[in-house]
């Protein structure tokens, strides 16, 4: 028996995932774009004075889970961050994309999404905590 449309959409999102139900209109997000692959929408604790999450519809959880089906949306993902690091105005200051990968770089939210971060200078890159 082949699947519905339905189910086949459900293997792509994970119930409990923050993510996933934002970007299938679950929870509320603070949209700036959305198209078939992706959504950008503000995140709700900014550590710049820009702070955007892109965020794929589809349920992937690191970046070390992306296999090579996955080559085209994360290209898609990261000209979204261009496009709307454009849109909002801090594109010509320069800005920052940033995907934080497990444990040590901090990701708290298990669906891939890509920081696009500006607004004002940004700390440098990678800093090891308590280094400072
Ligand atoms: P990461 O540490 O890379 O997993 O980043 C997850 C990000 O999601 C953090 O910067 C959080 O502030 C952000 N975040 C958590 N919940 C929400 C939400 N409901 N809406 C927008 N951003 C969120
Ligand atoms: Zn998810």
């Amino acid at each position: 028996m082949s699947w519905s449309a339905e189910e086949e959409r459900n293997q792509l999102r994970e119930q409990d995932c923050l993510f996933c139900k934002i970007v299938h209109g679950e929870m509320p997000s603070t949209e700036l774009y959305s198209d078939e692959q992706c959504m950008a929408f503000n995140d709700i604790n900014p550590v710049a004075n820009v702070h955007v999450l892109i965020v794929p519809r589809d349920h992937v959880t690191h970046l070390t889970a992306a296999t090579e089906q996955h080559e085209q949306l994360m290209g898609h993902m990261l000209r979204v961050g261009a496009r709307v690091a454009k849109q909002i105005g801090i594109s010509d200051n320069g800005y920052r994309l940033a995907i934080n990968q497990g444990v040590d770089a901090g990701q708290i939210v298990d669906h891939l999404h890509i920081h696009v971060l500006g607004g004002g200078q940004l700390d440098n890159l990678g800093t090891p905590r308590g280094s400072m």
